[in-house]
């Protein structure tokens, strides 16, 4: 790719940013679209976020991602934020238009369009979730917003959990269990959907997985594990051993990734394309 003074610039903004996989995909994607942009990642320490977000704001950036720690204290440097973020807690993707920023959460939509795309219609269908941190808002919000029957969730910490349930039971009903317990692992027999939101198993702790007993899960239940380090989780390795439908969190990081790049370019990304170059990428890491 060429820059010249035209490029309009994009990035994302975290602490760390080292290990981002943002760049990754979309500067393949913006190449493959024929674009003039270009994506960089930037540390910002949690302190420097203000003068940061100005910052952007006054070099005239088109708009950024925003990563660990800055998701929820970016909210208060937006002149608007959508339903989606608001929903969730947190904003991924700003965009910058006329000096003014709009806040975005893209995850919801990257977790339902990979689900989708694997042929698992939502509506109407029960859903089991194992753990419920910030990624599982986007989870939960995605599968509300596509018509899911029900939710149980099975978790180590009840009491924390029942707050951020209660933030979405008036949409759909909610159940926060022990997992520990007979009742939630013999429940997980209703699930149509059943997805880990846990980091266990998650490169390096491979060998780690969050706790189900298989024993009470039919086979036609869709088994979702959004982590995507390693491609195959224990858990997801354990689902397709007994022949359970499965995915992993790959789609769902693609997704998430080009819906922001719709929102910045108005153009479609190209999905296969951005698969490609990040598993070149972590082929190579
Ligand atoms: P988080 O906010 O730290 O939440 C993690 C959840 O897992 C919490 O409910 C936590 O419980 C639970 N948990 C952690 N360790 C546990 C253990 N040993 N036993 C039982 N429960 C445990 O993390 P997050 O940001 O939601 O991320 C979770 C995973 O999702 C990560 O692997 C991340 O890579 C992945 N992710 C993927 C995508 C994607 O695009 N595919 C996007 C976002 C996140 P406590 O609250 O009790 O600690």
């Amino acid at each position: 790719m060429t820059f010249t003074g035209k490029t309009k610039n994009l990035g994302l903004i975290g602490y760390p940013v080292e290990h981002s996989l943002s760049p990754v995909i979309q500067n393949p994607a913006i190449e493959a679209a024929g674009l003039d942009y270009a994506y960089i990642a930037m540390p910002v320490e949690k302190t420097r976020l203000r003068e940061a977000v100005s910052g952007l704001n006054s070099l005239g950036f088109k708009g950024f991602n925003i990563t660990i720690p800055h998701k929820v204290d970016i909210m208060e440097f937006l002149d608007e934020i959508d339903e989606n973020a608001k929903m969730i807690g947190a904003v991924n993707t700003v965009v910058i238009k006329d000096g003014k920023l709009y806040g975005h959460n893209t995850d919801s939509t990257g977790f339902v369009t990979a689900l989708e795309k694997k042929g698992f219609a939502i509506k109407g269908k029960r859903a089991a979730l194992l753990g419920a941190g910030g990624a599982a808002r986007a989870v939960i919000w995605g599968l509300i917003k596509s018509g899911i029957a029900s939710i149980d969730i099975g978790v180590r910490n009840v009491a924390k959990v029942e707050l951020l349930a209660d933030a979405f039971r008036q949409y759909v009903p909610i159940t926060v269990m022990d997992w520990e317990t007979p009742d939630f692992q013999k429940g997980l027999a209703e699930a149509d959907l059943l997805v880990n939101t846990t980091p266990l198993g998650m490169l390096p702790h491979t060998d780690a997985m969050p706790l189900v007993h298989w024993e009470y899960i039919r086979q036609d239940t869709f088994i979702y594990d959004i982590i995507y380090v390693p491609q195959r989780t224990k858990f997801l390795q354990q689902a397709q051993e007994r022949g359970n439908p499965t995915l992993n969190g790959e789609g769902m990081l693609i997704e998430q990734g080009a819906a922001a790049f719709k929102l910045w370019t108005g153009h479609e990304a190209d999905i296969v394309l951005m698969t490609e170059a990040l598993r070149k990428h972590l082929g190579n890491s």
